[in-house]
């Protein structure tokens, strides 16, 4: 049955409020939502409006879209089985290819078990809706991933905020979470807007002085974060001290899908009581062979991990002599600071128009007046290509106002 579509109908009001910010945007030509992408062209180019691209908006952090050994062992999987799965893993869902994929995982995660989902939101949501309920307390920085901030409304456990990476904040909801239900703290390992890593070893601390379990977000750590891109525990030279480790296979892996690695005990529990895994279908076959065949092509090629920790230096640095703010990145993440939203528009339409793809975050994903750039940088870039992208910027910087 249609909406009754009346003028003053208050879902209508909210359908108009977006429709009309579009609108208003694709009038003054500063409208970027959903550019489609017609062709890849390597990892550090695309086809966009017929237009080539430098892209710098791209979370294939290591270069791995379109990796030969990757694509292969895709393909290989939909011969094998394929192009979907008879449902969900309980049932008929579960093939070999997702076992050997969380095996791979848990080797690469250096954990006993691991577990996947369709994605890397579910997966969070699954995540600490299955871990925590009513009586519970989970704890979060400010920061966090949406998906975070979903699963914590969707378990129903008391939810307090930190302020963003400051351990004095964390310690004082600690101190006030009730002790006689489960406390959980929840991070980012590294901001997605902000490109900034969480103090690790200090969180870890609190959570063994407080009797709290530790789940740290890795969508952005993997192949990102430690020598061989094994993520935040290699970074800071610690073990095995994240008690759940969340990880997205839709960035630097070039699949889709999302996992959790932790102790068998824990990992087992998921498998049988997390709603995302027993109401939601398998990984398609080819997406989780793609996934296995990345985590070990990490490993094959380490290289890559080292251009990508050499670029993303190159790139910010280029960008502070320039005299841009790129607030407190140290990753691959480089936000470039516009303030506000309109602003944020403009330098992205100059760069476009200059074919180097970036793209604006604005509010409400940021606090108003804090609208940027989140430029992404990856070992798919020349240093070549990250010269021209610091001399776009730099042109599109001045244009603006915004240096
Ligand atoms: C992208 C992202 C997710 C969600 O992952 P998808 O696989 O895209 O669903 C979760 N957490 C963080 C920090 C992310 O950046």
């Amino acid at each position: 049955m249609a909406l009754d579509w009346k003028e003053t109908d208050k879902l209508a009001e909210r359908v108009n409020y977006w429709i009309d910010r579009a609108a208003a945007l694709k009038e003054s030509d500063l409208y970027f939502f959903n550019q489609p992408i017609d062709e890849l062209n390597g990892n550090a180019h695309a086809m966009v409006r017929g237009r080539k691209m430098l892209m710098f908006a791209s979370y294939s952090y290591l270069g791995l879209l379109g990796h030969p050994r990757i694509n292969a062992a895709a393909k290989q999987a939909i011969d094998d089985y394929g192009t979907g799965t008879h449902g969900v893993r309980l049932l008929a869902g579960t093939l070999k290819l997702h076992e050997q994929l969380e095996e791979t995982i848990a080797n690469f995660k250096h954990t006993e078990a691991a577990i996947t989902f369709s994605s890397g939101y579910v997966t969070n949501l699954t995540a600490v809706s299955t871990l925590v309920g009513r009586r519970d307390t989970v704890i979060c920085d400010k920061l966090n991933h949406a998906s975070i901030v979903d699963g914590c409304l969707l378990s129903g456990a008391k939810f307090a905020r930190f302020k963003h990476n400051d351990m004095q904040d964390l310690e004082r909801a600690l101190q006030k979470a009730d002790s006689s239900g489960v406390k959980l703290v929840v991070v980012d390992a590294v901001f997605s807007m902000d490109g900034d890593v969480i103090n690790l070893p200090a969180i870890m601390e609190l959570c063994r002085k407080y009797r709290a379990w530790l789940m740290v977000d890795e969508a952005h750590s993997i192949g990102v974060l430690g020598q061989r891109g094994r993520g935040i525990e290699e970074h800071f030279g610690l073990g095995n001290v994240i008690d759940i480790k969340m990880g997205t296979l839709s960035k630097t892996i070039p699949s889709v899908g999302g996992y959790l690695a932790g102790p068998q005990n824990l990992i087992q529990m998921f498998k049988h009581a997390s709603r995302a895994f027993i109401f939601s279908a398998a990984l398609p076959p080819a997406q989780a062979a793609a996934a296995r065949a990345a985590f070990e092509v990490i490993l094959d090629e380490p290289d890559r991990v080292e251009t990508l920790t050499r670029n993303a230096k190159h790139f910010s640095d280029g960008l502070r002599q320039i005299g841009f703010d790129t607030m407190l990145t140290t990753t691959a993440i480089v936000p470039v600071l516009c303030g506000e939203d309109e602003r944020a528009y403009r330098m992205v339409q100059k760069c476009q128009q200059q074919d180097v793809f970036v793209l604006p975050v604005v509010s409400p994903a940021v606090p108003p007046g804090l609208a940027r750039l989140r430029s992404t940088v990856t070992a798919g870039h020349t240093p070549q290509d990250i010269e021209r992208a610091l001399d776009v910027f730099e042109t599109a910087g001045r244009q603006t106002g915004v240096i």
